[in-house]
């Protein structure tokens, strides 16, 4: 699946920290048009909205993660703020629905396509993170030095609420599985949840062990947000259009028995290559792709880290 490889190459360049401006294009030039045009700010219920990520299967036309734009009393709070070089895009998307000013970001994860824009917003915001992946994003070039003061300023460990009423937003954090530091985000008066890239696509998903990530924790972890999350009916997720609880319910199960099957392979003496060559998605799992690749989101790369992590 295109997806899986090309997020898979970002994701894994990214966490290398060699040459993500590979993806950004250069720092001072504008976004491409390709990726302008894909980048729309679209409603999803009253002063929700998201700005997607655009062409995750595209890499001209790709801008970063979906962005949720919630409208407040107080101002705008922003969920993920794409690729490096964004930052004046994202704001001219919101000015065509509100002239309230962004107040708050908050990022899912560490990742440059989530969090690549948080210093056009200056210092002068409340930025916030689970407190996993600000220690990893201290360790991120954009953030380093100088740019220290663009780090998140505000943390927590296992959930935080903000704002009350129609204006309240609550984050959790579950537990390992994309990275070590997760967050998932609540409307809860829209019923709407922000699942980050805990919940990117339907197909296998990027582990990025670097930074902290879990594949046998994985499914865990998406359970205990099923498990948790009640009363919403409407997910953002990380780089594909709207799902449902049902879709996350559908994710976690899929997960679940990606990692029952790998352990099962690995009980049994398979090779990791054996292992990913025969790896097929249960035919009950309707529309999920799976590609044989070494990359993030591949099956080898997925079944690698099952096996390294079993071992222990
Ligand atoms: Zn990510």
């Amino acid at each position: 699946m295109r997806r899986g490889i090309v997020l898979g190459v970002l994701i894994a360049v990214g966490g290398l920290s060699l040459a993500v401006a590979g993806f950004q294009g250069p720092p001072q030039g504008p976004p491409s048009q390709a990726a302008l045009t894909a980048t729309k700010i679209e409603k999803v219920k009253d002063n929700l909205y998201v700005v997607t990520g655009s062409g995750a299967d595209n890499f001209a036309a790709f801008s970063g993660g979906n962005t949720a734009v919630f409208v407040t009393d107080r101002g705008v709070v922003l969920v993920d703020t794409k690729l490096s070089g964004w930052g004046q895009v994202l704001l001219d998307r919101i000015k065509t629905v509100t002239d309230k000013p962004v107040t708050t970001i908050i990022n899912t994860h560490t990742h440059g396509d989530h969090t690549g824009s948080n210093e056009f917003f200056g210092t002068m915001v409340e930025s916030i993170v689970q407190e996993n992946t600000e220690a990893l994003m201290a360790t991120m070039d954009a953030f380093k030095g100088d740019k220290a003061r663009f780090l998140p300023n505000k943390t927590f460990k296992d959930t935080l609420t903000l704002g009350s009423g129609r204006d309240r937003v609550d984050l959790h954090y579950f537990g390992k599985g994309h990275t070590s530091g997760d967050t998932w985000v609540v409307f809860p008066a829209l019923r709407v949840m922000h699942a980050g890239d805990m919940f990117a696509w339907k197909a296998l998903p990027l582990v990025d062990r670097m930074n902290g990530g879990s594949a046998v924790d994985y499914p865990q972890t998406l359970a205990k947000a099923v498990a948790t999350v009640k009363n919403i009916d409407t997910i953002i997720t990380g780089h594909t259009p709207l799902m449902t609880p049902r879709d996350l319910q559908e994710y976690a199960d899929f997960n679940k028995d990606f990692v029952a099957w790998a352990q099962g392979e690995m009980k049994a003496g398979t090779t990791v290559e054996q292992a990913a060559a025969d790896y097929k998605v249960p035919a009950k799992y309707r529309g999920y792709t799976a590609v044989v690749t070494d990359g993030f989101g591949g099956v080898r790369a997925n079944v690698q880290a099952v096996y390294d992590e079993s071992k222990k």
